[in-house]
């Protein structure tokens, strides 16, 4: 922190400056110039309120220089953070797909879809059980009859789960079935919510909210963080701008940006960010090309009819072909994309006995 003081400021003016500081527990390194006096702050800053120097004879402004959010600056972390979901590293050389419906219509559905998106390569299964629809007469999802379904497909072809949880009465049900927990964009800045999933010990997706600079995104983390749980990943999917072309605009920019700032692995979600399923090919393969460690896509076995959000939702086969075009780029730019049917893979071969270990485990527990 820096504190520049007026050009008419006093020694005695600049000197309270310093002891107010120094009584807080910083240094204080003044630079004397030919107008301006400056005064660097330095050392454990914890106690140090930026606005007590606001309101001091002779001080011009006080200016921050070191990112507000700290858990999750890489700036305090340099070192990526792996998040390991059942053997699916998150963050680590190879690139994630999460893949199935914006919602779960019904139990065949899922595991179509399931069963689709994990031949063509996915890693995670996607379904919104609980959907946060701008029209409370739209469909609201399944609830728990939709996690239960989400939780079956997870049986049958072993991929983990995300779902998302909306309110904090829900957190514990979503936990119950769910590998990841989503923070819908929406629900970004909801502090009461993201406090309560940093209490919980399952990785959390959050999604950048629809108006959300990338700093209130980083600071939303910060929350989690700040409650314990360092298992948080940033979505990019899109914000609001006055292009109308397209449902969202999909900041591409904020990829590497959040990679530069911050230690946290980064999804992008361009189904959200383009709002149309001919879009979200060339923004994937984007995507993969500006440094995302993750995707999250929407597939549907029947588009046209789907619940929701079917105009940005790939069939199955175009997801597959899809794939084949990730792995060309993801090489391009020296990573792979993981493969949990791919025996070669050794994160998937991983992935499958821990997730085999897991049923051993549950099956071993009396009811
Ligand atoms: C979704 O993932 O289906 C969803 C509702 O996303 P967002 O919160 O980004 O709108
Ligand atoms: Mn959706």
């Amino acid at each position: 922190m820096v504190v520049v003081m007026k050009e008419q400021a006093t020694p005695a003016e600049i000197e309270n400056v310093i002891q107010r500081a120094e009584s807080m527990g910083a240094q204080t390194q003044p630079i004397y110039g030919d107008n301006h006096t400056v005064i660097a702050l330095v050392g454990d800053l914890t106690q140090v309120q930026r606005n007590t120097f606001d309101a001091m004879a002779g001080v011009q402004k006080t200016v921050r220089i070191q990112d507000p959010y700290k858990l999750a600056s890489r700036t305090t972390h340099p070192e990526g953070t792996v998040i390991d979901v059942g053997g699916v590293r998150f963050g680590g050389d190879q690139v994630v797909v999460m893949a199935g419906p914006c919602s779960v219509e019904s139990r065949d559905q899922i595991i179509e879809t399931a069963i689709a998106v994990k031949e063509a390569g996915a890693s995670v299964l996607r379904g919104g059980a609980f959907k946060p629809r701008t029209s409370p007469y739209s469909f609201q999802g399944l609830g728990e009859e939709g996690l239960k379904y989400l939780a079956e497909a997870r049986e049958i072809t072993g991929l983990p789960v995300i779902s998302e949880v909306m309110t904090i009465e829900a957190i514990d049900l979503v936990a119950e079935y769910v590998d990841i927990l989503q923070i819908g964009a929406r629900n970004m800045q909801n502090y009461g919510l993201l406090q309560a999933v940093g209490k919980t010990n399952r990785p959390v997706m959050l999604k950048r909210g629809i108006s959300g600079e990338i700093q209130e995104l980083l600071m939303c983390a910060e929350y989690i963080l700040s409650n314990g749980n360092m298992q948080v990943m940033l979505c990019e999917r899109g914000i609001r701008t006055y292009e109308t072309a397209t449902r969202n605009t999909f900041d591409l920019n904020a990829i590497p940006v959040l990679k530069r700032a911050s230690h946290l692995p980064v999804v992008a979600d361009p189904a959200h960010g383009t709002g149309d399923w001919e879009l979200v090919s060339p923004m994937s393969l984007a995507a993969v090309a500006a440094g995302a460690d993750a995707l999250i896509l929407e597939v549907h076995p029947d588009p046209e009819a789907a619940m929701s959000d079917g105009d940005q939702s790939l069939k199955p086969a175009r997801f597959a072909d899809l794939m084949c075009s990730l792995h060309k780029v993801a090489e391009a730019v020296g990573r792979s994309i993981a493969n949990p049917a791919d025996p070669q893979d050794s994160t998937a071969a991983e992935s499958r006995e821990s997730l085999f270990a897991n049923e051993i485990e549950q099956e071993a527990v009396p009811v």
